[in-house]
């Protein structure tokens, strides 16, 4: 990386033309905090453009941000393949999928047309694969206009620009009733969440996604290899999890500040 902060070039055949008459690469310098440079310069080459699922308001109803009013922004596509996932409709393989391209300003556009809201969340799929110039862009613009940003990920990709652009980052490890991971899914995942663990905890959360007892076991088993500090929700699976068992089974004694919190937005009829 420069001192300026990496360069990502986005290929796109409707970019300007160098003087042999090819169409030119368009070039986006993010800063090393994540920013995006000449953001508002009216000759700034195109952003690529996202795949988007949906764009909408409601409140946040995960996490120790539950209750706050939020727009939200799902990106289609998501690397990964958990069995229980509950947005079926932003992934390629379910054969329910769609989404919509849109330009990075389109999006800003939909985001900043919903009145008094300033909070932002990036939710997917997997929001951390869309390009990240145009993420990085997208978030800088809503900084700029006072807004507060968050994203929802897995954790099982890092993309380093971007954690000086999102204010809170929810990482959402898996367990083995997702069946998301051949073998071990606490070996398989460690690698990246140590790299989430070493934000500074006021920036993140953990957030575990449980049906049961072996749920429980994988997230202590990934909370002890870390030796986390910080936040950390205890959410029951939409579909079989069981709050009460979930309750029962949590190491208390050892984790003993961790939330028991469920899909709230779902209690109040809202997406
Ligand atoms: S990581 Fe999230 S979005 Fe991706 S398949 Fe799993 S639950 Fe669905």
């Amino acid at each position: 990386m420069s001192a300026e902060g990496a360069e990502v070039t986005a290929s796109r055949e409707d970019t300007g033309r160098t003087e042999s008459g090819q169409p030119a690469p368009r070039r986006i310098r993010l800063t090393p905090d994540g920013g995006a440079r000449n953001r508002y310069d009216p000759a700034m080459p195109a952003l690529p453009d996202f795949r988007v699922n949906e764009i909408f308001l409601s409140v946040q109803g995960e996490g120790v941000h539950v209750g706050e009013r939020t727009v939200f922004v799902r990106f289609y596509g998501c690397p990964l393949r958990c069995v229980w996932c509950d947005q079926p409709e932003a992934l390629a393989h379910t054969g329910v999928g769609r989404f919509e391209t849109m330009t990075a300003e389109a999006v800003r556009d939909r985001v900043a047309s919903f009145p008094a809201v300033r909070r932002i969340c990036l939710t997917g799929g997997e929001p951390v694969i869309a390009p990240k110039a145009s993420l990085a862009w997208l978030l800088e613009d809503r900084r700029r206009a006072g807004w507060w940003s968050s994203v929802e990920t897995s954790g099982s990709r890092v993309v380093e620009e971007l954690f000086g652009a999102i204010d809170f980052w929810t990482v959402a490890p898996k367990g083995r009733s997702a069946s998301t991971f051949d073998g071990d899914p606490v070996a398989a995942q460690l690698p990246t969440l140590r790299r989430y663990a070493a934000l500074p905890p006021s920036r993140r959360q953990f957030k575990f996604v449980l049906q049961g007892t072996e749920d429980v076991e994988d997230a202590v088993r990934v909370l002890d290899a870390l030796s986390y500090q910080g936040d950390v929700v205890i959410q029951p699976e939409h579909g079989a999890g069981d709050g009460r068992r979930i309750f029962e089974a949590w190491p208390w004694d050892r984790y003993p500040d961790a939330r028991l919190i469920p899909q709230t937005h779902k209690q109040s009829g809202l997406r």
